[in-house]
């Protein structure tokens, strides 16, 4: 009836505000997150599949917000994102992350640091800058320190995309492609940029143990990377059969639940120290 087309109106306009003011409050209290300290990261380690040591780390942003509680990065950074907030909070990941890291390869010259770029965060013309004083203001080997991009920023392209990549790639920061098989793209990407990893996407991995053709993709992104002389990371490993799959196929790196969640700073110190010492 005509009653019941004005209440569902009501109610998915209901739906649609709320979900408008919900960003709107993430943006507002967002803006200005850094300098009150509600921001940290935490960092997920990296397994060798064979050794099962510790290779590096994925930076992880946390937020933890007085007024919404805590709030995921798969909320708040395509709000960033949009808002043009995503830069100053890439900014504080990098210098973060590279101060931290600073001490992790003290403790194992082979460590690798990970750090997410959102498409807007690689278009800022000023990255390339930002990040060589970065790393000689801490010392830090470019090198040891990767770039995870989505293969959308590859797939649109642009001249300021190809300066950056160009630039990245002198520089001798490492690349790599994050959520590998989630895209449509054709694979030509992969030969035209200097890509120096394939990560996984976990929706894969996730199946792998129960879904053959799961299994089938993961394996024929491990043998596309080792064709191409790439390394390749599997992600959300959550089982230990996932794992024992992954050794199976020859899978290089892992990183996963299974394994160890993101931590705080501190027990990365910690796990590397104790790395040292074998
Ligand atoms: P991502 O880059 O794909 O990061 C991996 C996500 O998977 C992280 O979620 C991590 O906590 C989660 N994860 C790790 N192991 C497992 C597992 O075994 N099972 C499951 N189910 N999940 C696992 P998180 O920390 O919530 O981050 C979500 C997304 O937010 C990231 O996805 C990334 O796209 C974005 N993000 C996080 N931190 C940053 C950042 O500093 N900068 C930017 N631009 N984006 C970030
Ligand atoms: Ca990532
Ligand atoms: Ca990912
Ligand atoms: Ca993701």
């Amino acid at each position: 009836s005509k009653e019941q087309g004005r209440n569902r109106y009501a109610f998915y306009t209901d739906a649609l505000n709320q979900s408008i003011s919900r960003r709107l409050q993430i943006e507002g209290y967002l803006r200005g997150a850094i300098e009150r300290g509600e921001l940290m990261l935490h960092y997920q380690p990296q397994y060798d599949v064979s050794s099962q040591r510790v290779t590096g780390v994925e930076a992880l942003l946390r937020w933890n917000s007085p007024e919404l509680g805590q709030v995921g990065p798969d909320e708040f950074i395509p709000i960033a994102e949009q808002s043009g907030l995503i830069l100053p909070i890439g900014r504080f990941v990098l210098q973060t992350a590279l101060a931290a890291a600073k001490r992790w390869i003290e403790l194992d010259p082979d460590f690798k640091l990970a750090v997410n770029i959102s498409p807007a965060q690689f278009r800022d013309e000023s990255l390339v800058s930002f990040l060589q004083e970065e790393l000689a203001k801490h010392q830090y080997p470019a090198s040891r320190l990767e770039l995870e991009i989505t293969e959308g920023i590859l797939m649109r392209g642009g001249t300021q995309v190809e300066e950056t990549l160009a630039a990245l790639h002198e520089m001798g920061v490492c690349l790599s492609m994050d959520d590998f098989g989630t895209g449509y793209s054709s694979l030509s990407y992969l030969r035209k940029y200097p890509v120096d990893e394939l990560k996984i996407d976990r929706s894969f991995v996730n199946e792998m143990t129960v879904d053959e053709s799961d299994r089938e993709l993961v394996n024929a992104a491990i043998s596309l990377s080792r064709g191409l002389g790439l390394r390749v990371v599997a992600e959300g490993v959550e089982t230990a059969e996932q794992l024992q799959a992954l050794k199976e196929l020859e899978c290089g790196v892992v990183q996963g639940f299974w394994l160890s969640e993101p931590v705080p700073q501190e027990h990365i110190g910690k796990m590397l120290e104790r790395q040292a010492r074998l």
